[in-house]
């Protein structure tokens, strides 16, 4: 989508700090991090949100979920621990309409989020 911030990301239009790539699926540090280790994995396929998500998208779901677990083994948190979360919708708070996983770790998080 030629408007949607993180397609710009995926596709190097806008700048970022991206910490692991591949063919399907491009993780980058988020710019307002909630905990030391604050990176969003996204699919480089535009899906707006989980509830667009279609069963062919099965497997790049999956892949975006092993990408998050290197990606905390990668910033040294997979052993203390760490979050992933997917916000969906309004009331989740989802900001941006392009799938992303946060991946967040670094310090204890609380339980259940606000
Ligand atoms: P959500 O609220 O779940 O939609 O999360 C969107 C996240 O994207 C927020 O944590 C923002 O800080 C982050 N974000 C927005 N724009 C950018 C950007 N250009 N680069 C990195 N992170 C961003």
């Amino acid at each position: 989508m030629s408007d949607c911030i993180f397609c710009k990301i995926a596709n190097k239009q806008v700048p970022s700090t991206i910490v692991c790539e591949d063919e399907h699926a491009v993780a980058f540090r988020d710019l307002n991090p909630k905990a030391s280790t604050h990176v969003l994995v996204v699919p480089k396929k535009h899906i707006k949100d989980l509830r667009e998500a279609e069963p062919q998208d099965e497997q790049l779901l999956g892949h975006l979920l092993t990408m998050a677990a290197e990606v905390a083994k990668m910033d040294g948190v997979s052993e203390s621990g760490f979050r992933v979360v997917i916000n969906a919708g309004p009331d989740a708070g989802q900001s941006v309409d392009h799938l992303h996983v946060h991946v967040l770790g670094g310090r204890h998080l609380s339980w259940p989020p606000g």
